[in-house]
């Protein structure tokens, strides 16, 4: 018996577009479909099992929770109410969808009578309904058409895009004689045409043909009804357990599929149609064959079982079969989240390949790991064939690079593929979780991975977005990346910022390290952007951390104060009221008789009483007075020094002097 499957059989463009944005989401909140994503069970409950629950009603949504619109699209009223409840969206509507959904708004707004050619109970037709404010008249088929009045209306005609092209270009004939003006616009996907065509073609030329996909996908039932016209003994199955039983004398069997049967059924299918056909070539009938499989095992046999029970050496699965199967312990104990209480229930389904029908001792000895490879692999050469990233455990360091575990596929990753930086030891990779792109994939021996390809691509996705959304003012947590004499590198993800020294602390230093190290945990302000050198300056000192920060709160003029002689001037003498925070005594506020210089009553260090005079917190300047709590007289008098230097010396705290101030306390800042 020769098997001819169809080129364009499975996922469509928008479906296969469809299912992997749901796969692909990471959202961090409640995610829903609205409507089933696809027609097929299996997909169904993958996505369930991910999370992904299908919503009957928008009503049941709540702020902040995401909804996944499927490739059937929706009605404009349905985004305003999705909007109006502040939920996320994520449109996956087919692009072919939403030209019609376009066509349809133009043309109605224009005043064309809208009539849409198509199933009315379908989301596809009510989503497009949707966009010519649920106005248009909807004609399922010829008869339909028959029944109408004339009408003087210009209407324009649109298809769901999966009808069948000779029966819409039937009714629009019959449209042409029903209204005055008929504008008619080719909606029938070509994924549709394509898939419609082959099938025709197909089924004319083979004795049996099989269409795979739900009972209750319209596109499947049309090529199934396609098939049919062209080969009585069609039929439509929506999985393997659905096959018919074929006489031994059926030579040829087509097999298409529709748009939302995923790749693993058709291979499914396929796969037991010919495990039939090799296994007893010549001598028995397809179903008998196909019998058989109810009745009788096979060594190399994937098979289904349900989980009896376990011990510390084997888990017992009953197969339907007289002797139950057994599968040795370890080969599940290679996965870190392997949990028997939740993976091994009883009763719960299990694959396993059948190892050897009597292991001895009467049991069917199984084996559910090379079970695993076998879809293992079949997942990686999707991901392969999409560029899809996978999740893999490394499993050795070996020369050269490391060694990955894909769901039993071994991938090889080059060292200089392991990062986007250069790792001269790769063995704290041994055991770890990491993210790659298969990039060869010539055989199962010869699969080469790189997590460096994701890396540099997430880097460099992170930065286009940094570029977009960076402002300054903005907070970011970075990483100290390195240390340099001039200031600190920060690592915002995939985005370098530098925090200048003088923005790393109020206190002047003189080497980074002494407020941050490489690998500390930062937030920064972003203090500058440079768009076109790319260039990023942050700022790290906090404004509450200032010393003078509200000043005023803590210091106020008339205030007696503790400080201590930092400095001495001619014309005075700087004293620290609190690290950080500096004042002066006038020479001629520290004593009631004239002295020529400040170190002839005071000494450096020395701890002294002080009046506030005055505060100017703009200026970061605190006048004091020595004398106004107690004078400090000279012990020696030398009064003509004294008299030399009054004469020399401004009196006041004068504007000059505020710049000087100013400038010693900005370079000591
Ligand atoms: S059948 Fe065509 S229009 Fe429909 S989802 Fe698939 S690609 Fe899009």
């Amino acid at each position: 018996m020769i098997i001819k499957r169809a080129k364009y059989a499975g996922f469509c463009f928008g479906v296969d577009k469809a299912v992997k944005t749901a796969f692909d989401l990471n959202y961090d909140g409640n995610v829903y479909t609205l409507g089933e994503l696809i027609h097929n069970r299996q997909v169904i409950d993958a996505l369930e099992q991910k999370g992904i629950k299908v919503l009957e009603s928008i009503d049941q949504l709540k702020e902040g929770d995401c909804v996944i619109i499927r490739a059937h699209g929706i009605g404009k009223g349905t985004y305003e109410a999705l909007n109006s409840r502040k939920v996320k969206v994520i449109d996956a509507t087919c692009p072919y969808v939403k030209r019609i959904h376009e066509i349809v708004k133009a043309q109605n707004e224009d005043g064309c009578r809208i009539v849409i050619v198509g199933d009315p109970t379908h989301p596809e037709i009510i989503g497009i309904n949707g966009w010519c404010e649920g106005k248009a008249l909807i004609i399922s088929d010829e008869s339909e058409v028959e029944q109408l009045p004339y009408s003087d209306e210009k209407a324009v005609t649109v298809a769901q895009t999966t009808y069948k092209r000779a029966k819409y270009e039937e009714i629009c004939e019959l449209l042409k004689k029903k209204f005055a003006f008929v504008i008619k616009f080719d909606t029938i996907c070509n994924a549709t045409v394509q898939r419609q065509t082959e099938a025709a073609e197909l089924s004319r030329n083979v004795e049996v043909m099989i269409v795979i996909g739900g009972k209750n996908s319209s596109n499947t039932q049309k090529l199934y009804e396609i098939c049919k016209e062209n080969c009585s003994r069609t039929y439509l199955i929506e999985n393997a357990d659905e096959l018919p039983l074929f006489d031994k004398n059926v030579k040829t069997v087509g097999i298409t599929a529709g748009a939302s049967t995923p790749e693993a059924v058709i291979k499914e299918v396929i796969f037991h149609m010919e495990d039939m056909m090799h296994g007893h070539e010549g001598e028995i009938d397809f179903s008998k064959a196909l019998e058989m499989t109810f009745n009788e095992l096979k060594t190399n046999e994937v098979v289904q079982g349900k989980i009896i029970g376990y011990n510390n050496n084997d888990v017992f699965v009953d197969l339907g079969y007289k002797a139950d199967g057994l599968i040795p312990m370890e080969e599940f104990l290679d996965d870190p989240e392997f949990d028997p209480e939740k993976d091994l229930k009883p009763g719960k389904e299990i694959e396993a390949l059948i190892v050897k029908i009597n292991d001895g001792e009467g049991n069917v000895l199984l084996s559910k790991k090379k079970v695993d490879s076998i879809r293992g692999y079949e997942l990686a050469e999707e991901a392969y064939k999409n560029g899809t990233p996978i999740e893999a455990v490394i499993k050795e360091i070996v020369k050269g690079g490391a060694v990955a575990d894909f769901k039993g596929v071994r991938i090889f990753i080059p060292a200089s593929q392991l990062s986007d930086r250069f790792v001269k030891d790769l063995t704290p990779y041994q055991g770890k979780k990491v993210k790659l792109v298969i990039t060869e994939m010539a055989n199962r021996r010869r699969v080469v991975g790189s997590c460096r390809t994701l890396i540099e691509q997430e880097k460099a996705e992170k930065s286009e977005t940094f570029w977009n959304e960076v402002e300054v003012g903005k907070e970011y947590t970075g990483v100290v990346k390195s240390l340099t004499k001039f200031g600190v590198f920060v690592d915002l993800g995939g985005v370098d910022g530098l925090i200048h020294i003088s923005e790393l602390s109020w206190k002047k230093i003189d080497d980074p390290s002494k407020v941050l190290n490489v690998g500390d945990t930062v937030t920064v302000r972003v203090t500058g952007i440079d768009k076109e050198k790319k260039k990023i300056s942050l700022g790290y000192r906090k404004a509450e951390d200032n010393p003078w920060y509200n000043i005023e709160n803590k210091f106020k003029v008339g205030d007696v104060v503790t400080g201590t002689v930092l400095r001495m001037v001619p014309f005075g003498v700087f004293v620290e009221l609190e690290e950080g925070v500096e004042g002066l005594v006038h020479i001629s506020q520290i004593s009631n008789v004239r002295i020529g210089r400040p170190d002839e009553v005071l000494t450096i260090g020395q701890q002294v009483e002080m009046k506030i005079m005055d505060i100017n917190p703009e200026l970061k300047k605190i006048s004091l007075s020595i004398k106004e709590v107690k004078p400090i007289d000279p012990v020696k008098e030398d009064e003509p020094a004294a008299e030399a230097a009054e004469e020399e010396l401004p009196t006041e705290h004068t504007e000059e002097m505020s710049n000087t101030i100013g400038d010693i306390l900005n370079e000591k800042n």
